[in-house]
C-alpha cells in the first residue's frame, strides 16, 4: 500500500521576464494573496499545494525564481525534471513579449521535451484604468494593453503553447491556469 498522500507529483517552474508577476501568481494561487509593493519575494525554493481533479489529488511543486531572471542566470537545474512551464509575459509590457523567444530557445536548451508549456498573459486587471475625471469631461477609459490577446494567441499557437490571461492582484484566471495544467499534465501522464 502506497504511504503518499496523492496520485500525481508534478513540478511546474515559472519563467519570464522580471516583473511580469511571477511571484505575485505563485502567491495568489499557493497562498490566496496578492502581496503589496515590491515584496513579493520567495525565501524558499518551491511552494507546494496540493489540487482534486475528478477524485484524484494532484500534488503540485511549483518553482518560482528568487530574481535570477533579472541576472539571465537560471541554471539548467532550474529547468531540470519540470513537467510544466509557465512562460509569464505582462500584457502592458511589449519588451516583456519581445523576450519571449529567447525563453524559448532556454526551454529547447535545458527543458525535457516532453515539457508542458502554457503562456500567460498577466495582469490583465490592468487592461483599463480610470483616467481621472477632469470637470466637465467624462471619464475616459484608458487602454494600457501593449500586448494584443489574438498576437499573443498566435504566437502560442505557432509554438504549441497552450495561453491565458491573468491577474495575480484581481485573482483572475490563477486557479484555472494550475487546475488547466493539472488536467493537461494527467492527461499526459
Ligand atoms: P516577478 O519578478 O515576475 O516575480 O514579478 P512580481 O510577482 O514580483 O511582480 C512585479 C510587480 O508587478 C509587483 O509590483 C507586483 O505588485 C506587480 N504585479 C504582479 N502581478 C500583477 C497583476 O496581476 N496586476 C497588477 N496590476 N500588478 C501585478
Ligand atoms: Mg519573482
Amino acid at each position: 500500500m502506497s504511504m503518499e498522500d496523492y496520485d500525481y507529483l508534478f513540478k511546474i517552474v515559472l519563467i519570464g521576464n522580471a516583473g511580469v508577476g511571477k511571484t505575485c501568481l505563485v502567491r495568489r494561487f499557493t497562498q490566496g494573496l496578492f502581496p503589496p509593493g515590491q515584496g513579493a519575494t520567495i525565501g524558499v525554493d518551491f511552494m507546494i499545494k496540493t489540487v482534486e481533479i475528478k477524485g484524484e489529488k494532484v500534488k503540485l511543486q511549483i518553482w518560482d525564481t528568487a530574481g535570477q531572471e533579472r541576472f539571465r542566470s537560471i541554471t539548467q537545474s532550474y529547468y531540470r525534471s519540470a513537467n510544466a512551464l509557465i512562460l509569464t509575459y505582462d500584457i502592458t509590457c511589449e519588451d516583456s513579449f519581445r523576450c519571449l523567444p529567447e525563453w524559448l530557445r532556454e526551454i529547447e536548451q535545458y527543458a525535457n521535451t516532453t515539457v508542458v508549456t502554457i503562456l500567460v498573459g498577466n495582469k490583465i486587471d490592468l487592461l483599463f484604468l480610470l483616467s481621472p475625471p477632469l470637470p466637465g469631461n467624462k471619464i475616459d477609459l484608458v487602454e494600457k494593453r501593449e500586448v494584443m490577446r489574438q498576437r499573443a494567441e498566435e504566437f502560442a499557437n505557432s509554438q504549441s503553447m497552450l495561453y491565458l490571461e491573468t491577474s495575480a492582484k484581481e485573482s483572475d484566471n490563477v486557479e484555472k491556469l494550475f487546475l488547466d495544467l493539472a488536467c493537461e499534465l494527467i492527461r499526459d501522464a
